[in-house]
């Protein structure tokens, strides 16, 4: 037994065992067997690479954005032998993937949050699982052989380009660079921000949405996609927006600008006016992968708690942390918040199995929501464990709060969908207004029935100035 895997005082509980009963029925013996591949791959492989691919990436900026660590060609030979490629495109919506279902990749997807490098070295890393999704989904042949195919296969990135600095870009009807059609091209004008990948020297595709008809009637058909090689004259990277300070080197977040680009008709995406129907069908699976890598990072951050507080050389006040009773509450929260969040995911994974991202908005939105401040939660006090070294560099804690904080913003804030949820939930205050009203008639007309009183048991009927009859 590998002591890279013992996970317990038991020894090494195996990621197949650890399924949560209530999703075991929906879990296929092919994606047991994977799922504990994919666990032994993460904890054997991946997490110790992590250091290695943290240095390769070098120092000076310019380094660290021309860099590509060679740790990670290894270990995408290495997932490729055993199968662990392009697990995250479903099978019942898409024949290019690994064939599993979205449940089932959520349930890989968390091992691959726990490091750096896993997603990448299995060709299931943002944004180019995302990207694929909308070209298998909406892209032509052509579009597929020249971009899906690379991509696939793990030979080039991608990027997705939709914020813009200058408008309010979660509210996407806002989106103003300008696709305008001339002869057989399209002309492409604008800004682009927080374009993640577009750092990476092998990022070659933008997948960019603009507007072909800012004055259409219905605000929905003004946005196309369309797709833009990185080398095409007239886009500029200015430079790469950090988070909290983290430069996410090679691959980046990008502010660029597109200054007359031109790029073939046949570049558009599904046709003009699409842009909008795409961007939903790409933002439903994307928010669940992230969920699951979220409930990874969270385990993640619950094992370096643990680890500390049974440390026998740090002894605060004569204990280790773990005497102190208010750790292990800490700790038993922990584990209450994450088991639960998971079982949210998972719901929401099997909802998009048995219909689609649209079907399953209601509870693509809750976990949208949920996820990341359960992490958070779960990192912050892993953190506040730590002390000093908890904000420091010699924990992975403060970067993985970093990069889960941006989750409470990316692929739309909170706010947008706790209204969308609120809403919805609000839409049903009428009928219970009244099936409230209708239940106290009826218990009125009960009590009339069995000879009870209708008089208030709490009932004074005190007059100003009377003394308490009590
Ligand atoms: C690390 C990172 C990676 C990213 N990667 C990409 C990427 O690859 N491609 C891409 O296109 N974009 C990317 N983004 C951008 C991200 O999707 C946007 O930042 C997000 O959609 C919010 O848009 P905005 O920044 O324009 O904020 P705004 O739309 O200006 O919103 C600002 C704030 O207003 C509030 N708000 C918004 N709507 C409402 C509402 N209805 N009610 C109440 N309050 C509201 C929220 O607090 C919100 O945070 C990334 C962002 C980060 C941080």
């Amino acid at each position: 037994m590998s002591e890279l895997l013992v996970n317990s005082h038991n020894g090494h509980i195996k990621a197949s065992d650890r399924v949560p009963a209530i999703a075991r029925p929906f879990v296929s013996e092919k994606a047991m067997r994977t799922l504990d591949l994919v666990e032994k791959f993460v904890e054997e492989e991946c997490i110790p690479a992590d250091a290695v691919y943290l240095r390769q990436i070098g120092e000076t900026t310019q380094q660290r954005f021309s860099s590509h660590p060679a740790v990670i060609e290894d270990l995408k030979t290495k997932a490729k032998k055993l199968g662990l490629w392009n697990m995250f495109l479903p099978k019942n919506h898409f024949k290019e993937g690994a064939g599993f279902s979205n449940l089932e990749y959520g349930l890989m997807a968390e091992y691959l949050g726990k490091s750096r490098v896993a997603s990448e070295a299995t060709n299931c890393a943002a944004p180019d699982t995302g990207n694929m999704e909308v070209l298998a989904k909406y892209g032509n042949e052509q579009q597929k052989r020249k971009w899906l195919d690379p991509l696939l296969n793990g030979e080039i990135r991608s990027a997705f380009l939709m914020t813009e600095p200058q408008v309010a870009s979660s509210d996407a009807t806002n989106i103003e660079l300008s696709i305008r059609r001339d002869g057989d091209h399209y002309v492409l004008n604008g800004q682009k921000w927080w374009s993640s990948g577009a750092g990476d020297p092998r990022c070659k595709i933008y997948i960019v949405l603009g507007k072909t008809d800012p004055n259409n009637k219905d605000k929905y058909k003004q946005q196309s996609v369309i797709l833009v090689p990185h080398d095409t004259p007239g886009i500029t990277i200015h430079r790469m927006l950090s988070v909290f300070g983290y430069d996410d080197a090679p691959h980046g977040h990008g502010h660029l600008s597109f200054n007359n680009v031109r790029v073939p008709a046949t570049n558009m995406v599904l046709g003009e006016g699409r842009g909008f129907e795409i961007i939903q069908g790409r933002l439903g699976p994307g928010r669940i992968h992230h969920a699951m890598r979220s409930i990874g990072q969270a385990e993640k951050a619950l094992e370096w708690f643990l680890a500390r507080i049974n440390d026998p050389r740090k002894k605060p006040f004569g204990e280790m942390l773990h005497k102190h009773g208010i750790m292990l509450e800490r700790v038993a929260r922990s584990r209450i918040e994450i088991d639960s969040a998971r079982l949210a995911v998972l719901n929401a994974a099997i909802k998009i199995d048995e219909s689609d991202a649209k079907g399953a908005l209601k509870e693509i939105a809750e976990v949208k929501v949920l996820v990341p401040e359960v992490n958070l939660t779960v990192i912050d006090r892993a953190i506040q464990a730590y002390g000093g070294a908890g904000v420091a560099q010699d924990t992975p804690l403060a970067n993985m709060y970093a990069t889960g904080r941006t989750m409470r913003i990316v692929d739309g804030p909170d706010e947008v969908h706790l209204l969308q949820l609120g809403r919805n939930e609000n839409k049903r205050g009428p009928a219970h207004m009244n099936r409230i009203e209708a239940q106290k008639r009826k218990g009125n007309e009960l009590c009339k029935k069995y000879g009870i009183s209708l008089t208030d048991p709490l009932h004074l009927n005190r007059k100003s100035g009377e003394a308490s009859k009590l």
